[in-house]
Parts: C-alpha cells; sequence; structure tokens
C-alpha cells in the first residue's frame, strides 16, 4: 500500500477544535499514515497578514495536535516569501514522496471557493480532497471543478468554532473554552495573544 498523506493547510491564527476534528476525521476515514499540518505565510485570499506570528502559530499548532502522533506541524509555508500558494506546497510533497497518495483536507467553506485557487486544475491533478461539512457550505466542489476533483466526504459532525470568532473573544477579554485545545489556551495566554 502507498503511503496516504493528509494535508491540512491554514492560517491558524489560532488552532482550533474545528481543525482537529477535520484533521482526526480523514486520518481515521481515510486511513492516512500521517497528516501534515501546514500553516501558511500569508494565505491568498486573505486580505491582512496573520495576527499572530508564524512561530507562534507553528507553537500553538504542535500544542492543538499534541496528542495526535500521526500529526506533523510542517512550517515549511512560513519559511517561503509571499503568498503561500497550496499548489507550490502538493508539487513539493508530490515530489518528496512520489508514490504516495496525497489527500488535502478542508471545510466546506473552502471548497465551496476552490475554483479560486491557483492553478486549481494542477492541484487537483496532485490531491485528492477530503471535506468537513462547516456552516451550511455545500460538500460539493464548485460546478465547473466537478470533473477533476476527486472528493471524500468526512462523516463527522459539523464543529461550529472560527479562529476570528475566538480571537474577537479574546479581544474582548473572554477566555473561550469552547473551541480552543487546551494547551493552545494556555500559550495564549501566556503570550497574551490576541489582546486588545
Ligand atoms: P478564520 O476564521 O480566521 O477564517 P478558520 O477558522 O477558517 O479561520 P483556517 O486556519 O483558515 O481557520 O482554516 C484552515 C482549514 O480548516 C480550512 O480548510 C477550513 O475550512 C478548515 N476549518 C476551519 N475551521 C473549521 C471547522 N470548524 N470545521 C471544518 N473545517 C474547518
Amino acid at each position: 500500500m502507498p503511503v496516504a498523506i493528509g494535508i491540512l493547510g491554514g492560517t491558524f491564527d489560532p488552532p482550533h477544535a474545528g481543525h482537529v476534528a477535520a484533521a482526526v476525521a480523514a486520518h481515521e476515514q481515510l486511513g492516512l499514515d500521517e497528516v501534515r499540518v501546514i500553516p501558511a505565510g500569508q494565505a491568498p485570499l486573505r486580505t491582512g497578514a496573520p495576527v499572530a506570528s508564524a512561530a507562534d502559530r507553528i507553537a500553538m499548532c504542535r500544542l492543538a495536535f499534541a496528542e495526535h502522533a500521526w500529526a506533523v506541524v510542517d512550517d515549511r509555508e512560513t519559511r517561503r516569501d509571499g503568498t503561500s500558494w497550496s499548489v507550490e506546497t502538493a508539487r513539493e510533497l508530490a515530489r518528496e514522496h512520489p508514490s504516495a497518495r496525497l489527500v488535502w483536507i478542508l471545510g466546506a467553506d473552502q471548497l465551496a471557493r476552490l475554483d479560486r485557487w491557483k492553478e486549481v486544475a494542477a492541484l487537483c491533478g496532485l490531491v485528492e480532497f477530503a471535506v468537513l461539512s462547516r456552516d451550511g457550505s455545500p460538500t460539493s466542489p464548485p460546478a465547473a471543478l466537478s470533473s477533476v476533483v476527486r472528493l471524500t466526504v468526512l462523516d463527522a459532525p459539523p464543529v461550529q468554532v472560527s479562529s476570528t470568532a475566538l480571537r474577537e473573544a479574546l479581544r474582548r477579554g473572554d477566555s473561550p473554552r469552547n473551541g480552543l485545545p487546551l494547551g493552545v489556551a494556555r500559550h495564549i495566554e501566556e503570550r497574551s495573544l490576541y489582546q486588545a
């Protein structure tokens, strides 16, 4: 059997229970050997830089996934200059693991915008996708891509949490317990992240 590698890209500003749920579901349901958690330097479809530094986001990802030995936090995108293009990351991983099955894990909100990703046809040739429902977004790809996207819809309950909502709660001075892994909550407190 070829090695199966999941890829969970994102800004992880901060990482939360939705990210962990997506990775766990993909790992279990697709028999993945490992899941690479890859924080973006600068995500393409976002205005504004991440709030927390790359070093903090990487540290928080390690804490969020600490109990999952199959999760590997991979800092390659934060070491690259400029926008972090998923297709470049997929090309690198395909070169490094030529016989591996690569599975890009994403939330339905991102699947709905897949047609806006750079060189998406090339990306679809390199990876298959696994999607977790989120906020009522459809779990099917945009119509223009339906013939090229290889997709598994993960069977897991939606997790209603977002980094934006967590940052807003922290800025208001709340200590959100729901959705923030304990180690991540501690790191945020120790480093006084996301305060007004
Ligand atoms: P923000 O609120 O800042 O936009 P986010 O919560 O969407 O951030 P990202 O780091 O941008 O987090 O997400 C990385 C990946 O994880 C994306 O594919 C996203 O769809 C997915 N994801 C994030 N939160 C969830 C969730 N609650 N359920 C399912 N997938 C999620």
